[in-house]
């Protein structure tokens, strides 16, 4: 008769080998917590196999040599002691705590030998178990160290799990607690209950409650398509990294995107994006990702193979995709636009090359020729717009940028009563970094709003305690950013400085510039802004008039007083005919519709005297100075406003 009852060793077996099914027709993305995962689902699976011969082995000791029933015994308790260190090992995957991992291998490893070397020694030393006279199973004196061993691995999990717990949802930190609570539940139970050997089913369902809580694959999954999304495609680009190796990658976007996108709307889109996501999975398996709305990567590890990889996706979107409009089938043709990028794994992090799939929209493969770029080449303006963003930001914090001013001739007052305030950044190892550069990543990231009030406030206090009127100095104009005028509190924030500096509003000019996406709704807040403004006395001018498309339609719409023709228009008007008479032309109409005109750009006297001379009221440019610091604009202001007329 058998001493124990094998049906719960069974019963484990059976739910292990149900989630190992589970688990290898689920998509995995290989990680290093998904193969100790599976290195705990063998070792349970294994475990309650060789502990139901264990209880044949110790029932029938008789039929069996003294080697076969210490051997069970040896690899049993092996396998089962082995599960509470793979759980710890687990357990540091997902914690991911960089500065204790070395520690935690370290620790593993000594449980693991100490276990090791008492376990497989003990048919000699008789210290973990032994059997009497009579072939009975008994436990030695030091049995109790492998409970210790475990009890020490599994609550150091414990620990790990509760000291980043808000890395995970409740029940995941209640699944880690479970794992130690069941066994020692199970431990208990034991001892009570000798004949009941539950352990092994109690871990199987433990793993049940880990593959639930961790091992949900639809992390790295697309939507419900089997394609890798943008984690796991982070992830994996990563892991080239780190392996230094060398790799193509095929940027596929969706030609002609914008109107597919107006024409699908966004479900629409959406489900065309897992359409095409499915679609890549199905033909390049585990190599196929969707990283972006509009950017699919097929990942190929031979470099050498750029033409085939062409081929192939080509190949992909032969046939219309059907998308599925209220029971209505609407076939979609899609023109992949491909761009091939070799990519030196080591140099390229996950994130950035999101970035470079986010910004890739050259077709270079048309015909038979393949151009193929390389990536770091592509991530070299990223890590510039990093590297800028980052010294934006200190600058934001630490209050690190100048404002410089550029005075400006008043033709008519002979002197010059006004000035554009030109914010600049200056960095030890970067140098002199140009707004041309820094202000539309500004723009781009949501930093442009700082930098105006910072801007604006530095022209207040220096309106203020230089007393400009006093220096002949009417004005002084600021630039204010489009993403600056989307806002219509703009205008109460802006009031409200120059009445904390105590500015008289006349002494601010507000320079503002077309934009192509200024759309109605952008038109109207800066109109109202404008209007309220106005109201206060603050003035006007348009910037850049002539570099863009809208700019009479912002002359009629919007109440400015003053016009800056773009020193691009004034510089080809110097090289030809046909650009001279158009600029002639425009500060006459301009004239004629009542508005003040500034030409910026001026560098040379021949450029001055043509503009005087087609009634221009203000002129701007290096000839006369170029934008200065604060005390050399007042030093210029000292030489040459004190006569109020010029020599030059
Ligand atoms: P912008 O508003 O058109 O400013 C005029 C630019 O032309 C300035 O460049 C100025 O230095 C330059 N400039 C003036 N006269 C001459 C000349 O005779 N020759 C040449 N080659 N250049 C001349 P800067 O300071 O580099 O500013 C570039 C742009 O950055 C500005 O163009 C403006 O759009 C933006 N910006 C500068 N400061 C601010 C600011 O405080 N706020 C905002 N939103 N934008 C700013
Ligand atoms: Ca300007
Ligand atoms: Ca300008």
């Amino acid at each position: 008769m058998l001493l124990y009852y094998p049906q719960f060793c069974m019963a484990s077996a059976g739910a292990t080998i149900i989630l190992m099914i589970m688990y290898f027709m689920k998509r995995n993305y290989s990680m290093r917590s998904n193969r100790i995962f599976f290195v705990m689902l063998v070792d349970n699976l294994l475990a309650s196999l060789v502990n139901i011969t264990t209880f044949y082995v110790i029932s029938f000791p008789y039929k069996y040599q003294s080697w076969i029933r210490y051997a069970c015994n040896e690899v049993y308790l092996f396998l089962y002691n082995i599960m509470a260190v793979l759980f710890l090992l687990y357990v540091d995957s997902k914690t991911k705590i960089r500065s204790i991992k070395k520690l935690v291998s370290f620790f593993a490893t000594i449980i693991m030998v100490y276990d090791g070397l008492l376990i497989f020694t003990t048919h000699y030393t008789k210290l973990l178990l032994y059997f009497d006279d009579k072939l009975e199973y008994h436990h030695g004196p030091l049995m109790i160290s492998l409970y210790v061993t475990a009890f020490i691995a599994v609550s150091s999990a414990d620990v790990l799990i509760l000291a980043k717990r808000k890395m995970f949802n409740f029940y995941q930190v209640f699944t880690i607690n479970l794992f130690a609570i069941g066994v020692f539940i199970a431990v208990i139970f034991q001892v009570l209950h000798p004949k009941y050997v539950i352990s092994n089913f109690v871990v199987a369902m433990v793993l049940f409650f880990l593959y639930t809580a961790f091992e949900n694959q639809a992390y790295y999954l697309h939507g419900d398509t089997p394609c890798y999304n943008r984690r796991a495609f982070i992830k994996t680009i990563d892991w080239y990294k780190k392996r230094e190796e060398k790799y193509l990658l095929a940027i596929i976007k969706i030609g002609d995107f914008e109107n597919i996108k107006h024409s699908l709307g966004r479900i629409g889109v959406d489900d065309l994006a897992e359409r095409i996501a499915e679609m890549i999975s199905r033909r390049f398996g585990k190599s196929a990702y969707y990283v972006d709305i509009n950017g699919f990567v097929v990942i190929e590890d031979d470099p050498g193979k750029a033409f085939e990889l062409v081929r192939n996706i080509k190949e992909c979107f032969v046939n219309s995709i059907n998308l599925e409009f209220d029971e209505e089938i609407i076939p979609v043709n899609i023109e992949p636009v491909i761009t091939i990028v070799k990519v030196n794994g080591k140099n390229i992090e996950g994130y950035e090359m999101c970035e470079i799939v986010q910004k890739a929209d050259d077709n270079l493969t048309v015909g038979t020729e393949i151009i193929v770029r390389d990536a770091d080449e592509l991530i070299k303006p990223v890590r510039r717009e990093k590297e800028i963003l980052r010294l934006v930001d200190s600058a934001i914090k630490e209050k690190g940028f100048q404002v410089f001013y550029q005075p400006i001739y008043d033709v008519k007052a002979g002197s010059f009563t006004c000035a554009e305030a030109l914010v600049r950044l200056h960095d030890d190892e970067l140098g002199f970094v140009s707004p041309e550069e820094f202000i539309p990543i500004s723009e781009k990231n949501g930093r442009i709003i700082d930098i105006g009030d910072y801007v604006f406030r530095n022209v207040c206090s220096f309106i203020k305690n230089n007393n400009i009127t006093s220096i002949g100095v009417h004005y002084i104009e600021i630039n204010l950013s489009p993403e600056q005028c989307k806002k219509v509190e703009l205008a109460d924030q802006l009031i409200q400085i120059a009445i904390e500096y105590g500015v008289d509003f006349r002494q601010i000019n507000l320079e503002i510039t077309e934009t192509a996406q200024m759309e109605n709704y952008g038109m109207v807040s800066m109109n109202e802004i404008i209007t309220m403004l106005h109201n206060k006395g603050i003035t006007f001018s348009l910037d850049d008039f002539g570099s863009g498309f809208a700019a009479i339609d912002y002359l009629i719409k919007l109440p400015v007083d003053i016009v800056k023709i773009d020193k691009g228009i004034l510089w080809q008007a110097m090289k030809d005919e046909k650009s001279m008479t158009i600029l002639k032309n425009t500060i006459r109409m301009i004239k004629e519709v009542g508005k003040k005109i500034v030409v910026e750009g001026i560098e040379t006297k021949e450029m001055a005297d043509i503009l005087i001379e087609h009634g221009c009221d203000y002129l701007q440019g290096y000839l006369y100075s170029k934008p200065v610091p604060e005390s050399e604009y007042l030093e210029f202001l000292k030489k040459n406003n004190s006569n109020c007329s010029l020599q030059i």
